[in-house]
C-alpha cells in the first residue's frame, strides 16, 4: 500500500474536519436552525429527554445530513424542525419564522408553502396520479403550477413517462421521485428527508440521493436529511452527530469512511440498553 493509498484510509479528525460539539458551525443567516431545543417525552418515572439543548443551524443551498445511534433524538430533532413536534422549550426557526409564535393554521400553511418533505414511505397519494400527487399542495394552497419549473423537475427526476400512473403502478425509486419533485415543486425553502433511501434497493437510493445532490447544486435547494447509512450520508456537505440527545460533534466534506468510524466510535460509546 502506498503512503497516498494509506492518507485515502486515514479517518482521524484532523482528516476529516472532525469537530466537536461545542464548535459545531451556526451559519450567519441559517435556511432553518434549532437554539437550545429541549424535547421531554413522559414525566415522572417515564420521562425521556429526547433532546438535551441542542442548537444547530442549517446554511442555504447546502445538504446537510443527521446521524447517530439508534435513540440518539435525530427523528424528534427533525419532526421539531419540520414543525410536526412541539419542543419543551427553546427555539425553532424556518427562514424568520419562529415556529412557537405560530397559530396552528399559520403552522400549516408554512409547512405546505415553505417546506417539502420527503418520507422513507414516500407518503404519496394512492388515489391521485403521479402527475397530481406532484402539484396537490400547490392546488391546495391556491397557487398556480409553474409549468417550466415542473418540466424542469419532471426532466431532472426523469418521471415524465410515469406522470399519468398511480403509485401502485410505480416501483419504489420510481415513488420516492415523485415524492421528492413533489417536495422540489414548491421551491421551499428547506427540503426535510426522513430515511429518504430506507425502503430503496441500493441503486434506486442512489439516484434519489443523486437527485436531491443535483437540487442543492443547480437550483440552491437547501436539504437535511435524517440517515443511518454512512454512504447515503456521504452525499451531505455536512454531516451532524447526536448521541443520548446532544449534538456531539460535525464532519464538513465527509467521506463515507469518515462517516461510518465516527458513527461506529458513538454506538460503542453510547449504546443504549
Ligand atoms: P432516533 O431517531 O435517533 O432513533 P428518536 O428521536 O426516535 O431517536 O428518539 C429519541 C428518544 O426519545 C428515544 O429514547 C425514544 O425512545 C424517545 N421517544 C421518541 N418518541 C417518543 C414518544 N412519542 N414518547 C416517548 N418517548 C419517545
Amino acid at each position: 500500500m502506498t503512503t497516498s493509498d494509506m492518507d485515502n484510509l486515514d479517518t482521524s479528525s484532523e482528516a476529516d474536519d472532525w469537530r466537536t460539539g461545542d464548535d459545531v458551525t451556526v451559519a450567519e443567516d441559517p435556511a432553518a436552525r434549532v437554539d437550545h431545543i429541549v424535547k421531554i417525552y413522559g414525566s415522572g418515572d417515564t420521562e425521556v429527554v429526547a433532546l438535551d439543548d441542542v442548537s444547530v443551524g442549517f446554511e442555504k443551498g447546502r445538504m446537510t445530513a443527521i446521524m447517530g445511534p439508534s435513540g440518539s433524538g435525530k427523528s424528534t430533532l427533525l419532526h421539531c424542525l419540520a414543525g410536526l413536534d412541539t419542543v419543551t422549550s427553546g427555539r425553532v426557526k424556518i427562514g424568520d419564522a419562529d415556529l412557537s409564535e405560530l397559530s396552528d393554521k399559520e403552522l400549516t400553511v408554512l409547512r405546505r408553502d415553505r417546506v417539502g418533505f420527503v418520507f422513507q414511505s414516500f407518503n404519496l397519494v394512492p388515489t391521485l396520479t403521479a402527475e397530481r400527487n406532484i402539484t396537490l399542495q400547490r392546488r391546495l394552497g391556491r397557487h398556480g403550477v409553474d409549468t417550466d419549473w415542473f418540466d424542469k423537475v419532471v426532466d431532472i427526476l426523469e418521471i415524465r413517462d410515469r406522470l399519468d400512473h398511480r403509485p401502485s403502478e410505480l416501483s419504489g425509486g420510481q415513488q420516492q421521485r415523485v415524492a421528492v419533485a413533489r417536495a422540489l415543486i414548491n421551491k421551499p425553502e428547506i427540503i426535510i428527508a426522513d430515511e429518504p433511501t430506507g425502503n430503496l434497493d441500493h441503486n434506486s437510493g442512489r439516484e434519489v440521493l443523486e437527485f436531491l445532490r443535483r437540487a442543492v447544486e443547480e437550483y440552491r435547494q437547501t436539504v437535511v436529511i435524517v440517515t443511518h447509512d454512512a454512504a447515503a450520508a456521504s452525499y451531505a456537505d455536512r454531516v451532524v452527530f447526536l448521541a443520548d440527545g446532544q449534538l456531539v460533534g460535525e464532519i464538513n466534506n465527509p467521506t463515507t469512511a469518515a462517516i461510518f468510524s465516527r458513527i461506529q466510535e458513538l454506538e460503542a460509546q453510547y449504546a443504549r440498553a
